[in-house]
């Protein structure tokens, strides 16, 4: 279920691996599969084409032999009969089912979120809409500083649009990035000429003349000829909570990406999976967990050991400035800083007791990797050593 990403791979797995019986794909969207990162970034601003963003090429994707169920989706379980029933009213039979469903763009419940020029960014259709009215537009104003909302402010500078941005926190990125990196983001994102307000809770969205009108809690009003929101992501867990598997904001499944029930299985977005790093169950919205993870539910479908527990990885990129984050971003601890050469760039390194746990890289992909290790390894370290940019990390 679901053809992006993960249910791409999850079908190619299984090929990979030798099944030779029926793979079905049923995807509401009738796109080839395709990866999102470039869709908030070159494919809006339109430095790179859409296709470029295929998961597998045409004859790839043709070997695979796939039953191809595109611009349909699946309304409903019943898991005692295993059949899904279809958008289109026809039913399927399944020996085993991943839900790789993925998520939708939250649309926050202010007043006027339907308004024409109001818009979300989550699909290929949404980024080509988007990317359209950027291009018609002057002036855009971004609601939720997060990595869509970033990400599409950096795109539309570079457009050479007026971009404003409210974040209702007071700082950006709250819940991935230590404070000292939300504060060289907004910098960042200052030098480059986006107005940045923090601490700016939306109340309603008004149409103003061509364009809207964006009114905040404390009673700021913003124009701007577009509004883009980055407010989140709603996992698309409906069909399989109300089929009585276990959900809370995703589908929960072991490290074998298996639900509450052995023959289903779910991965990407929407699993909600145990994590070293976290401590506990999260969603991975990530690139690298769209892909590994829905490789180890192919595999647990046919039987093969694996087990899936990842030191998270993330990366951003914003007015030509890249961010890459090892770990689980909410961790709390330590916080040591080491500088780069480069200007502009270092490395924020999240320690609990004396070994690292996470790591946030500006402009530092090298030093970034090194630290990969120095995680996994559980690597002993000293804060002061850390900080020491003539200390040398790979002697550790
Ligand atoms: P996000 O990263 O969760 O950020 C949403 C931000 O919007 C949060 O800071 C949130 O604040 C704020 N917000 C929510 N409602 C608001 C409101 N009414 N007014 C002002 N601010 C508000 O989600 P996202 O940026 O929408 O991204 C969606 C998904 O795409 C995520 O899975 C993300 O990881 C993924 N994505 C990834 C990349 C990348 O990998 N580089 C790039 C783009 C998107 P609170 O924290 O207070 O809720």
């Amino acid at each position: 279920m679901g053809g992006g990403q993960s249910g791409a791979w999850a079908a190619k797995t299984l090929r990979d691996q030798g099944y030779a019986g029926a793979v079905t794909l049923v995807c509401d969207e009738l796109h080839s599969p395709y990866e999102r990162p470039a869709l908030s970034k070159a494919v809006l601003s339109r430095s790179a084409e859409p296709h470029t963003t295929q998961v597998f090429a045409a004859d790839v994707l043709e070997s695979l032999a796939l039953h191809w169920r595109r611009g349909i989706r699946v309304e409903s379980l019943d898991r005692p009969s295993k059949r899904l029933f279809l958008s289109d009213g026809s039913e399927l039979v399944y020996d085993k089912l991943i839900f790789c469903t993925g998520g939708r763009a939250l649309r926050p419940r202010i007043p006027g979120i339907d308004l024409a020029g109001v818009h979300t960014l989550r699909t290929l259709d949404d980024c080509q809409y988007l990317g359209e009215a950027m291009r018609r537009s002057r002036s855009v104003c971004v609601i939720g500083g997060g990595w869509i909302g970033l990400e599409v402010a950096s795109a539309a500078v570079g457009m050479g649009k007026a971009v404003t941005l409210l974040e209702r926190s007071t700082r950006l990125c709250e819940r991935a990035l230590p404070a000292e990196v939300s504060a060289h983001v907004l910098d960042v994102h200052l030098a480059a000429g986006v107005d940045v307000r923090l601490g700016m809770e939306v109340e309603a969205l008004e149409r103003s003349g061509a364009g809207l009108c964006v009114v905040s809690a404390n009673a700021a009003t913003v124009r701007a000829d577009i509004v883009v929101i980055g407010a989140g992501l709603v996992a698309n867990d409906e069909v399989a909570s109300k089929a009585g598997l276990l959900c809370d904001h995703g589908i929960a499944v072991d490290t074998r990406c298996s639900t509450s029930d052995p023959d289903i299985l779910a991965a990407g977005d929407v699993a909600l999976a145990p994590n070293q790093w976290a401590g506990r169950r999260v969603r991975l919205e990530s690139w690298q967990n769209a892909t590994d993870q829905a490789v180890v539910a192919a595999k647990a479908c046919l039987g093969i050991e694996a087990a899936y527990d990842p030191l998270p990885w993330f990366w951003s990129d914003q007015h030509g400035v890249n961010i890459q984050i090892y770990g689980w971003p909410g961790a709390k601890g330590l916080i040591v800083t080491r500088p780069v050469k480069a200007p502009g760039s270092f490395v924020t390194f999240l320690l609990e007791e004396d070994r690292i746990v996470g790591a946030v890289a500006v402009n530092a992909a090298r030093e970034l990797r090194m630290s990969r290790k120095l995680i996994e390894d559980r690597r002993i370290v000293r804060p002061a050593e850390l900080a020491d940019p003539a200390f040398k990390l790979s002697s550790l």
